[in-house]
């Protein structure tokens, strides 16, 4: 799903998208221009198509832009408050609530494996394809919300959770290329990363099954893995999440609405 919002002719760049929390926005600017979102420098295809996402709890995004003639133009653009839901989940398994020491260093690696994958610009642009569903059920849980796990307060889910059976194929949303396919990562179980590139990412975790290694090139419905349990969890689905670099954004704002027919229909009056 993508809005236009801003079609302002006396601008010099072109924004495609909803300026809300857990937006990614597109663009166009003329060629040879350099673009900025906040103080981070964007790539810019041949055709000068460039990406950029407004993370969690962000307020306001600044876009400049410099024409190949040196002219300048700044953009302040307030970016839409969301209102987030409380999430309780319970029956976990204590260690993956509060992790045994032993494990921490296990944990700190994993994540700085995350964060490094992250954190590249690739030059591929798959992105521009928009994304599909990488698999279909009930959603179980959105992004954004504030989770208490077992009773005690941690950080929001940044992902979209689908509820599906184990084994379920997994398909890729969009094409790009897979940086990281871990078995085993401590909370996320079996995990995949796939670049999209100019640092749009997809997270897929805890899988049962990976089915691509990294430096794979996979396009858009390849299926990469299967439905698993693995993690912290307290069922088999599927945890989708989306980054511009670091910044966190919403998967449902990529895609249409889940299909209805899975959301079983409300109880017939007599
Ligand atoms: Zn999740």
């Amino acid at each position: 799903m993508v809005l236009v919002i801003f079609s302002m002719n006396a601008w010099a760049i072109e924004l495609k998208g909803e300026f809300l929390e857990g937006s990614l926005i597109t663009g166009k600017a003329p060629l040879k221009s350099t673009v900025k979102a906040g103080e981070k420098k964007l790539l810019l295809t041949d055709g000068g198509i460039f990406t950029f996402g407004l993370g969690y709890r962000s307020e306001e995004i600044k876009i400049s832009v410099v024409d190949a003639s040196g002219q300048m133009e700044n953009h302040n653009i307030k970016v839409l408050k969301r209102i987030y839901d409380v999430q309780r989940i319970d029956g976990l398994h204590p260690d993956k609530v509060n992790p045994p020491k032993s494990i921490l260093n296990k944990i700190k690696e994993e994540q700085k494996k995350i964060k490094d994958v992250r954190t590249r610009a690739s030059s591929w642009s798959d992105f521009k394809e928009g994304f599909i569903w990488p698999v279909l059920g009930r959603i179980s849980g959105v992004y954004g919300s504030q989770r208490i796990l077992n009773g005690e307060l941690r950080s929001p889910h940044f992902g979209v959770d689908i509820a599906a059976p184990v084994g379920r194929p997994v398909i890729s949303p969009a094409g790009g290329v897979v940086v990281l396919s871990e078995n085993d990562f401590y909370f996320s179980g079996g995990t995949i990363i796939i670049d999209h590139g100019h640092g749009i990412s997809s997270s897929f975790l805890h899988l049962s099954k990976l089915e691509v290694t990294v430096g794979q090139r996979v396009i858009k419905g390849q299926i990469i893995g299967e439905i698993g349990a693995t993690g912290r969890v307290t069922g088999p689905h599927l945890d989708w999440r989306v980054n511009w670099f670091d910044q966190r954004l919403d998967p449902q704002l990529l895609v249409d609405p889940m299909p209805e027919i899975l959301i079983p229909p409300p109880p017939m009056r007599p």
